[in-house]
């Protein structure tokens, strides 16, 4: 554990990818992005969410986010990745966790993203109830490589640092 006078700092990281397939409606980053396939998953498949959902679990020491939202529930099938995002945040907070920044990483060789990282940002922002200038967004190819590289999924990587305040009796 990382600390200084008045606040203990943890750091959570979280990966998603999942598949690319006709039919589904793009969701990244809480946005819907123009795209003539969508990500096939129980949710709404938003990779880029399901990272961050992940690794700000791992950062509170909270397990992960199958055991909080298993796949097996009905009540989660093609749930808006928001909502969930929502509930997370929500119970890190009622363990006193605040987010000091995130950065995140979206792999996919199509769409282009980068007209899109700004609203990824802001919306991501606003789930997490922090600045906007505490969020970064970067996107990336595979450079063809791969299921990525070849348009078959898309991934993304999530690094996210909490704080809280010590309790202190002086
Ligand atoms: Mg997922």
């Amino acid at each position: 554990m990382i600390s200084d006078l008045n606040y203990e700092y943890r750091t959570g990281i979280g990966t998603d990818i999942h598949r690319l397939v006709e039919g589904r409606q793009l969701k990244l980053g809480g946005i819907a992005v123009p795209y003539d396939k969508g990500l096939l998953a129980h949710s709404d498949g938003d990779v880029v969410l399901h990272a961050l959902m992940d690794a700000v679990i791992g950062a509170a020491g909270l397990g992960d986010i199958g055991l909080l939202f298993p796949d097996s529930d009905p009540q989660f099938k093609n749930i808006d990745s928001k909502e969930l995002t929502l509930k997370v945040r929500d119970y890190v907070a009622s363990k006193n966790w605040e987010v000091v920044n995130i950065d995140i990483i979206v792999n996919a060789e199509e769409p282009k993203l980068g007209p899109f990282k700004m609203q990824m940002k802001r919306c991501i922002a606003d789930l997490m109830d922090t600045d906007f200038i505490n969020v970064n967004v970067k996107a990336k190819t595979n450079e063809g490589l791969g299921e990525i590289g070849t348009g078959l999924a898309i991934s993304a990587i999530a690094n996210v640092l909490l704080r809280r305040r010590l309790k202190r009796t002086l």
